[in-house]
């Protein structure tokens, strides 16, 4: 069940534990600093160690199934894949064209998704979003405006990002996600902390299909199902989806037979919230 709308945001906050990598990253910058004030002829050298630090904390960030960074949920939990659970998640939306179509497809094949959800489109659809939650799917936080600029968005900007589309979210459905996805998965180091403080979890994805750049339902359905096994997370989207040669949205010709596919391999579609909670 979600958490109602007036629970105290700090009720929810986890506590923010840096990733080792983190931790040796700033132990680095701190032996910099030393070694410059001790041996300042070391220079070269401390400078190097920075950049080279720096160009593998953005390089994490820029990679969206990494774990350098902090937990990220690439797979659901092994007793979830012990169950025989994937889930399948959808983002960008809502959007009045394709999620009342995906919302009758998942119907059809009696399975839950949970739906990544963008806030202003929220705003601008709350009925698609109660409608989501109606039918039994799982609505997350995806960023308040799915800004193209997020990886390189500070502390306080991220804070409002994250914020707006929780605030979004529970004006329009008064529910209170518990997890996250980054705009196109991309990160950097301030991110982690800001989820911490808002109680929620990055999920980012097993597989994805691209079905936003890719016409070709055969290419985006093949990507998804390689090597489909328990515990896959799989990522399609409602909005921004790619059309079609036919100019249908992708998603819209790719979901039945995925859909077949993974009841075919003996698979059971589930939210996030119930694989994880
Ligand atoms: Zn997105």
């Amino acid at each position: 069940m979600p958490a109602s709308s007036d629970s105290p945001p700090e009720a929810l906050a986890r506590t923010f534990r840096p990733s080792a990598f983190i931790r040796g990253s700033v132990a680095l910058h701190a032996v910099a600093a030393g070694a410059l004030i001790l041996r300042p002829q070391l220079w070269p050298w401390a400078l190097a160690a920075v950049v080279a630090d720096h160009l593998t904390l953005t390089a994490a960030g820029l990679w969206p199934r990494a774990t350098l960074l902090g937990p990220n949920l690439t797979r659901l939990p092994q007793r979830a894949a012990a169950r025989g659970e994937i889930a399948v998640t959808i983002d960008d939306g809502p959007d009045p064209e394709v999620t009342p179509a995906v919302l009758a497809l998942l119907d059809q094949h009696a399975v839950r998704a949970s739906f990544f959800c963008v806030g202003e489109r929220i705003a601008r659809h709350p009925q698609l979003a109660r409608e989501i939650l109606a039918r039994g799917h799982s609505l997350e936080n995806h960023s308040q405006r799915h800004l193209n600029r997020f990886s390189l968005l500070g502390p306080r900007a991220l804070r409002a990002e994250i914020a707006g589309a929780q605030e979004s979210i529970a004006f329009a459905t008064g529910a209170a996600p518990r997890f996250f996805r980054a705009p196109a998965g991309l990160r950097n180091p301030f991110l982690e902390p800001e989820l911490a403080r808002a109680g929620l979890k990055l999920v980012s994805w097993t597989r994805r299909g691209f079905d936003t750049v890719s016409t070709d339902p055969d290419r985006v359905l093949a990507r998804l199902t390689r090597g489909l096994a328990p515990g896959d997370i799989l990522l399609l989207h409602d909005g921004h989806a790619a059309r079609t040669a036919g100019r249908g949205p992708v998603i819209l010709t790719v979901l039945p037979v995925l859909l077949a596919a993974v009841r075919g391999a003996g698979l059971k579609p589930v939210t996030l919230p119930a694989a994880c909670l």
